[in-house]
């Protein structure tokens, strides 16, 4: 039985969009420079070995994720490319790095010079990527101790620097003063690696928002993770580049019901029935990603008239009011058990976007994305 058969609620998502968005990024960018499809969190929301799988069809070289275990998920699926580890490993799994070939980012003399040891001790090498703050004060060697950094570990022979990376803070922002204070000290920081005669590898510090806008800070490969999935990092893209959407949210109606006059709906009864509408139920609730700060505050897509969202949304339902008036150029809804309805998408001339469940939660169209991939089925097209 298949899981949409299970469980009236799925989100599409579209590989075709993700394939258009990573050509897309890809022709921006320019042939000479490689493409990271960044798949961590499960490719925010979307599915990362199918995601991953698609970019890498469509132009991407290098894979990023966040965990250990999401490379070896993608390993475990036959995935081959160059996986990236975002961030310094714990070193007790450094075993798994050697088993599975992942890289690991790396910032503490700590881990490199046990990765390193380890790697000899199974007469393997030891890749890494060094990860430089340069200003956001996440991870990373501070970019004017880069070279002490590298004097400290650069005895362990196994060590091989395959990549050299920083993160900016504000690439999306306005206002651009600290990005570009991040970039000279990248430059610099480069520059003094080799200074020192080292070969700094792989050059990269550009996510979706720098790759976009910034084509100076390209250098050898750029991070893409929330444009693949046709997500704008913030407005300042938005006229640069055409993106398209990768998910959509959709359910079957499960109950449908007339409430008396006002009578309330769902838990603490904030919504109290006007007369004159249907309410129907849908399987999506906060614990799938409809976040409970959207109560009464979004919309469902029926046949392609918008319908409120109302009540509270409930951990793995909520509700929805279809209006019986006719009104303006609507058409009279006849909702019925089964009938398909979008929480998020295009039906008709309406569309409701993850930006919009965003904005309205105050909060990021990743957030709300990431959500939505906790529970939900994930249907390929
Ligand atoms: N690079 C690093 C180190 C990241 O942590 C992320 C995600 O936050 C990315 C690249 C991708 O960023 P974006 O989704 O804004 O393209």
């Amino acid at each position: 039985i298949p899981a949409t058969d299970r469980r009236w609620s799925w989100t599409e998502i579209d590989l075709n969009a993700v394939r258009h968005n990573a050509q897309a990024v890809k022709q921006r960018v320019g042939a000479g420079v490689r493409l990271m499809a960044v798949v961590k969190a499960d490719a925010y929301g979307h599915g990362a070995v199918r995601c991953a799988k698609t970019a890498l069809n469509s132009g991407a070289d290098y894979l990023g994720v966040a965990t250990v275990d999401e490379a070896v998920e993608l390993r475990e699926a036959l995935v081959n490319a160059p996986v990236l580890v975002l961030s310094e490993p714990p070193v007790s799994s450094i075993p798994l790095l050697l088993a599975y070939k992942v890289m690991p980012s790396v910032y503490t003399p700590e881990f490199a010079i046990r990765y390193g040891e380890m790697a000899d001790a199974y007469g393997m090498r030891a890749p890494y990527h060094l990860a430089l703050n340069t200003g956001m004060n996440r991870i990373g060697v501070r970019h004017d101790e880069v070279v002490e950094f590298l004097s400290q570990v650069s005895f362990h022979r196994a060590l091989d620097l395959v990549g050299t990376f920083t993160h900016f803070a504000t690439a999306d922002s306005v206002e651009t003063l600290d990005f570009q204070i991040q970039t000279k000290r990248f430059i610099e920081a480069i520059a003094a690696m080799r200074a020192a005669g080292v070969d700094p590898g792989i050059v990269h510090a550009a996510n979706t928002a720098a790759a976009i806008r910034y084509p100076d800070v390209h250098f050898d490969m750029v991070r893409l993770g929330v444009g693949l999935y046709g997500l704008h990092p913030s407005q300042a893209t938005r006229t640069m580049i055409d993106l398209k959407p990768v998910m959509s949210v959709h359910a079957r109606i499960t109950d449908v019901r007339t409430v008396p006059m006002s009578e309330g709906v769902s838990y603490g009864m904030n919504y109290r029935s006007p007369g004159s509408v249907k309410v129907c139920t849908v399987p999506v609730g906060y614990a799938d990603g409809l976040r409970r700060g959207l109560s009464g505050r979004t919309d469902v897509i029926m046949q392609g008239q918008r319908c409120r969202q109302v009540g509270n949304i409930c951990m793995d339902q909520c509700m929805f009011e279809v209006d019986l008036r006719v009104y303006g150029n609507r058409r009279r809804l006849d909702p019925q058990i089964g009938d398909e309805v979008l929480l998020v998408g295009r039906g008709g001339d309406s569309v409701i976007t993850l930006d919009d469940m965003a904005n309205t939660l105050g909060t990021i169209n990743y957030e709300v994305a990431c959500g939505f991939g906790l529970r939900m089925t994930k249907v390929y097209v």
